[in-house]
């Protein structure tokens, strides 16, 4: 059994978008409360709430308030709970000696959205078949139609209510049972920007290319993001001011479409995301990976990546890695993460060993043992004869369960933390 999380967009009518909005309103509301009381209790008797305390104090609360009443109490504690988290995320780095910053109140403007706990209790969900579409019951809201349909449909566990630039989603969280099985082969993965990845395998090489509407998109972005930075730079010329220069409709309709732009490169990058990890673990039974941390992609992502859209690409890849980690882990098969700084990838030549500098720019390997190739198809192959080694002769699934007695997708020499950060507008 496993979680997955489908996200469902909602097209309330007008009435329902002020409930909504009412909804929304309260639960800010309840989270600036809650959070003043937090402070009021520390600053007055020294006293540190918490969650459960805080819920005792909903139940008197929703006695006085008609407001509170009027929402779905369980709603109401996830509320609670969220500030909760807020707080221990707090405490943590503050131990941790890191620079925390303490939970604030929050603006209307600032508060995204509220939670429900149990399938049933003020919300239901209402679809057709394989969940595709329907309706979401929400209480004092109504029926709000709603679209979307999950990969593997599952029993729905909980519900959070978000609102994203004028529009309104339900991410649900489903329980499910994997429909999926690992592909026999093995091979040496290279995620890449020009392309999507490069794989090497004993039967030969493969590119992914970016899909073309995701080109398009990206292409219409650029275009957009110039025309912004024209508007701006005439808009600075005519006030005289660097900054807080005044926001013409113009120059504000020009943000507004590099922000849709923005977004749509996001949905198109996670489809085609799913779409492509899917494929591959349906033909590969264990593949390597780089193990991509954020700190190291932006070093040798260097400038290649800069400018343009570079949050997007590298928080799409460690989407990648993550769905191909949890999708092999569906299937039984092997997404395996190679030591990146010792291996160096790029950097080493797949034929002979050598290790030889090439700058980003460089898009060929080249090497005085006679090797020759595409850069990432060299990093693929380096990859792959990793992985060659860790398996060591015997079946992917066999090799793996000898070198890990737990049911783990990870390298074992190496824990890697999952919380990869999700695509910006995805959960
Ligand atoms: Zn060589």
């Amino acid at each position: 059994m496993v979680q997955r999380k489908v996200n469902y967009r909602l097209y309330p009518t007008a009435a329902q978008l002020s409930a909504l909005e009412h909804q929304r309103w309260v639960h800010c509301l309840l989270w600036n409360e809650a959070l003043a009381e937090r402070r009021r209790a520390w600053g007055e008797r020294r006293e540190s709430l918490g969650y459960s305390a805080q819920c005792k104090r909903l139940t008197e609360w929703r006695r006085q308030s008609k407001l509170l009443r009027s929402l779905n109490a369980q709603s109401e504690q996830v509320t609670l709970k969220r500030l909760d988290r807020a707080f221990q995320h707090f405490f943590r780095r503050v131990k941790n000696g890191e620079k925390p910053g303490f939970p604030r109140f929050k603006s209307l403007h600032r508060f995204k959205g509220w939670g429900y706990k149990a399938h049933g209790d003020g919300w239901r969900l209402l679809t057709h078949e394989r969940m595709r579409h329907g309706a979401l019951y929400l209480a004092g809201v109504g029926k709000v139609p709603i679209r979307g349909q999950p990969r593997t449909p599952g029993t729905p566990k909980t519900c959070e209510v978000l609102y994203k630039n004028g529009r309104w989603y339900a991410s649900v969280t489903l329980d499910c049972e994997p429909e999926r099985e690992g592909g026999p082969r093995m091979g040496g993965l290279d995620w890449g920007v020009e392309t999507l990845a490069t794989i090497a395998s004993p039967e030969g090489t493969e590119t992914i290319p970016n899909p073309r509407p995701l080109q398009r998109t990206l292409a219409q972005l650029r275009r957009a993001q110039k025309s912004v930075s024209r508007k701006e730079a005439a808009a600075q010329r005519a006030s005289g001011k660097q900054r807080g220069f005044p926001v013409s409709n113009r120059l504000a309709r020009a943000y507004r479409e590099v922000r849709r732009l923005h977004e749509k490169v996001a949905r198109q990058r996670k489809d085609c995301l799913h779409q492509t990890t899917a494929a591959l673990v349906g033909r590969y039974g264990a593949l390597a990976v780089e193990d991509l941390n954020i700190k190291a992609m932006t070093a040798h992502g260097g400038k290649r990546k800069r400018g343009l859209n570079r949050h997007i690409l590298d928080a799409a890849g460690g989407a990648f890695h993550q769905m191909l980690r949890y999708k092999a882990e569906e299937a039984g098969a092997w997404a395996m993460e190679a030591p990146t700084r010792d291996l160096k990838p790029s950097q080493t030549c797949h034929a002979c060993g050598r290790q030889a500098k090439k700058p980003l720019s460089q898009r060929h390997h080249a090497c005085p043992c006679g090797a020759s190739c595409s850069r990432d198809a060299n990093a693929a192959k380096v990859l792959l004869s990793w992985l060659e080694r860790q398996l060591a002769g015997r079946e992917p699934a066999e090799a793996w369960r000898a070198i890990s007695p737990e049911h783990s997708c990870v390298d074992p020499a190496r824990p890697v933390k999952r919380e990869t950060p999700p695509i910006a507008g995805t959960a």
